[in-house]
């Protein structure tokens, strides 16, 4: 999608010939859930000196940034142990899936958009015996749904997306928690759009395992991905894997040797060293919670004024992502073509709701000005459409 229209880039980096730089940024503000905009920090880190992965320089980043992701939720080390891949969130999800349930082990799927279906998709891919809670795209998971289906399956895990991305919904992970512990059911976390961005109580909803990446919530770059597991969740190493790639264990067990099985990908776990560095020094989770809380306010009491309204009741979404309802006379191409042209990259609904839905999210290297400068481009968005659809046309009383 480079150099399109050939519309005069002024003086910016020829790969950002676009629309006018928003705040000063050298390209567009990225309101899709991850990729990422970068702070300069994490920018400058891919730059890093060139980095052979069988040197202790090498080893010395990996401990930093398995040591560091341990400390964003403060877990001990005794207990807990963060695996490094190299790949998207997905690869940590079908890692974690495939590496913790054993061959006699049985999974429960939770599902209520795209991300638990797919890992009911990843276990029909490996063969592991599982069964799915289906619930619509959206709806929230009642407790006595997942106990009854506790009973009817008697796995011996369940796997839950924590912010289900499709729709926003953060997932009441404490209740289904609990319920896994009654039931002395081991619970994996998608948790790639929420880890760092949202409360994740380890120890105390006794979570097994959370998959996550580095370009969400983190503020890193795609590429690099982990799982953080309760050590006493790992299956013995007896060279059943599912996978070579992604055998979860052996990533452990070379890791925990200081070593790595296969090349990783170097850059980008510069890149997450220094967002995690970043983060750190910016007051950790609960910070940037915070921060994306505001910034999502900013959001919907903006589009608000519009007549544009959430999709899921206050309170009921995560602070990293929204849904918003598309107006019925607006279809999502015209309003994100109209924003991007303003310098602002929205992201569309999947499946049965691409027609009815437009996301933004908050998270990445944004400040308030940035959200501002979006609600003031979504309001000239509409009114220009206005202008071209109503003048003299009967259409226009219709509303
Ligand atoms: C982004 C995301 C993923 C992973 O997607 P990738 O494209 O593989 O990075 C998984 N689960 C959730 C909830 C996500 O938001």
């Amino acid at each position: 999608m480079s150099g399109r229209r050939g519309l005069s880039n002024g003086g910016r980096d020829p790969e950002f010939a676009g629309p006018a730089p928003v705040n000063g940024r050298r390209g567009p503000v990225l309101l899709n859930p991850g990729p990422v905009n970068l702070s300069d920090r994490v920018r400058r880190a891919l730059l890093a000196p060139d980095l052979c992965h069988r040197e202790p320089e090498f080893a010395d980043l990996q401990d930093e940034i398995r040591r560091r992701l341990l400390e964003v939720y403060g877990l001990d080390p005794d207990r807990w142990t963060a695996v490094l891949l190299s790949g998207s969130g997905t690869a940590a999800v079908e890692a974690m899936l495939t590496g913790l349930i054993p061959p006699d082990g049985r999974l429960l799927v939770v599902e209520n958009g795209v991300y638990g279906e797919r890992m009911t998709r990843i276990a029909e891919a490996h063969g592991i015996p599982h069964s799915a809670l289906r619930l619509e795209w959206g709806a929230a998971v009642p407790t006595e749904a997942v106990t009854r289906a506790l009973e009817a399956a008697e796995p011996t895990h369940v796997a839950i997306v924590h912010h289900e991305t499709t729709t926003g919904r953060l997932n009441d992970l404490a209740a289904v928690a609990a319920a896994c512990r009654r039931a002395g059911v081991r619970l994996l976390v998608d948790g790639v759009s929420s880890f760092a961005g949202e409360e994740i109580d380890f120890e105390g909803w006794g979570l097994a395992a959370c998959a996550a990446s580095a370009n969400k919530c983190l503020h890193g770059v795609p590429g690099a991905a982990f799982v953080i597991l309760d050590r006493g969740a790992l299956p013995p190493g007896d060279g059943r894997a599912r996978s070579v790639y992604l055998d979860l264990g052996a990533h452990a067990r070379a890791q925990d040797r200081r070593d790595t099985p296969f090349t990783p990908a170097v850059p980008c776990f510069h890149a997450l060293a220094e967002a995690l560095r970043e983060l750190r020094e910016g007051g950790g989770w609960r910070a940037r919670h915070e921060g994306y809380a505001r910034l999502a306010a900013i959001v919907e009491e903006g589009l608000g004024t519009l007549g544009l309204h959430p999709l899921l009741p206050r309170g009921e979404s995560s602070v990293v992502l929204r849904a918003y309802r598309l107006p019925a006379d607006v279809s999502y191409a015209e309003l994100h073509d109209a924003l991007k042209a303003r310098g602002f990259v929205i992201y569309a609904g999947q499946g049965g709701l691409a027609r009815r839905i437009f996301r933004v999210s908050t998270m990445g290297a944004l400040e308030a000005a940035d959200l501002r400068a979006f609600v003031r481009a979504a309001g000239e968005a509409l009114e220009d459409r206005g202008r071209s659809t109503n003048p003299g046309s009967p259409d226009s009383l219709e509303g």
